[in-house]
């Protein structure tokens, strides 16, 4: 006879109903997220006039563009960049006028509109982009904003080493378009050893001289780990992202940034197996004798990477339990033989990314980075903001 429901699963005491129904919790500490923002004022501050700014693209590498921003501007961050222009129309929504906001590559021809209405700088990448600009700035007469962006050797957008010698020999092309900051972006700087941030550096610098410094307007190369190397790669703007959300931007040396994120899925089911059995889709776990598998409402259709499989680490409480079998959709599987089975029961917490395994933890063992983890933390998760709202 089926049992009348019974409902042992702490889950029921959850009062918010899109925690309880969600198969994991992700919770996102703003006040850690701010204090990650003044660990980067601190380094700066000998840094005569340097501003930090924040970058926040990719929807705040996972964590909501609007809730990172807010509680960013409540630390008094003022300047912000984002990747597209809906990206920079969602943060403008939230944030003061006096936020300054960067959309960093954007198609700009028959968006310029677009960009004024929201008060949106975009950053100029090209000979086009500024014309382009410099055509709408004369005949809306607005003199809006904008940053430009001196490649020194990534090679992705920027202007070249022939464009900053086309502007250097005719002024001109930049006369009236206003350019509120200069920026280059580093290619390695995460190595603190590599030759060529120096050279990045150099070459930057070279080039903003030879177009005339364009009369003491702002400078910024550096992002996370850029502010490591040293107060030259300060200038008068860092533009951190990845370490503000608790990535190590010094990955050769300990983190030296908070703990944003943490990742609570919950238990299923328990159940125990023995030799021949397998777990999972390919069956690529056998069991070795006695396990107990414990199976997690996330799967890689929740940003758990599918590289995962026989090889993530998940802690119930300070235990840690591996996965085992390959991670599906909705479901991962984890060996809790060695975990006491009243903390691995129906219901409980299990830490898929926590204390004991941080976002660059499970990027490594995914063979990948905290950015790609971060950016792909899915929409299905129960999703809890702490703190942020005091200075
Ligand atoms: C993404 C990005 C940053 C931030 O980089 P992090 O490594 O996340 O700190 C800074 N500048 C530019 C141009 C970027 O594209």
């Amino acid at each position: 006879m089926a049992k009348k429901h019974e409902n042992h699963s702490p889950d029921s005491s959850i009062e918010n109903a899109a925690l309880r129904h969600a198969g994991a919790i992700l919770s996102i500490d703003l006040g850690a997220l701010q204090k990650n923002w003044r660990t980067y004022q601190t380094m700066v501050s000998k840094s005569k006039n340097c501003a930090v700014g924040a970058v926040i693209k990719a929807r705040g590498y996972g964590l909501d563009a609007r809730h990172v921003g807010v509680a960013l501007g409540v630390a008094g961050c003022k300047t912000f960049f984002v990747a597209s222009i809906d990206e920079g129309i969602e943060l403008r929504s939230v944030m003061g006028d006096d936020a300054e906001i960067f959309i960093l590559g954007c198609p700009i021809g028959g968006n310029e509109h677009d960009l004024v209405h929201h008060a949106l700088s975009p950053v100029l990448n090209s000979l086009e982009d500024i014309s382009v600009w410099k055509k709408f700035s004369n005949s809306s007469g607005l003199n809006a904003p904008a940053a430009l962006h001196l490649d020194s050797g990534m090679n992705r957008l920027g202007l070249g080493a022939g464009d900053v010698g086309a502007i250097a020999k005719n002024p001109d092309l930049l006369s009236g378009v206003n350019i509120s900051l200069v920026m280059s972006h580093l290619a390695c700087s995460d190595e603190q050893k590599n030759p060529m941030n120096q050279e990045q550096l150099t070459s930057f610098k070279n080039a903003l001289s030879s177009i005339g410094g364009l009369g003491g307007v702002r400078t910024s190369i550096a992002n996370s780990s850029g502010v490591f190397l040293g107060p030259e790669y300060h200038m008068e703007m860092v533009r951190p992202g990845v370490a503000l959300y608790g990535v190590n931007p010094t990955p050769e040396k300990a983190n030296p940034m908070a703990q944003v994120v943490r990742l609570q899925g919950k238990i299923l089911q328990v159940r125990e197996i023995d030799t021949p059995q397998t777990v999972g889709y390919g069956a690529t776990h056998k069991a070795a004798g006695k396990e107990l598998i414990a199976t997690i409402a996330a799967g890689y259709a929740d940003g758990i990477l599918r590289s995962l499989s026989n090889n993530g680490v998940a802690y119930v409480g300070e235990y840690p339990a591996p996965y085992v079998g390959r991670v599906s959709m909705d479901l991962i599987t984890i060996n809790v033989s060695a975990v006491p089975e009243n903390i691995a029961h129906v219901g409980a917490l299990v830490d898929l990314i926590g204390p004991n395994n941080p976002v660059d933890d499970m990027a490594a063992r995914a063979g990948t980075i905290g950015y790609e983890i971060l950016t792909n933390l899915g929409p299905r998760y129960g999703r809890v903001y702490v703190g942020g709202t005091d200075k």
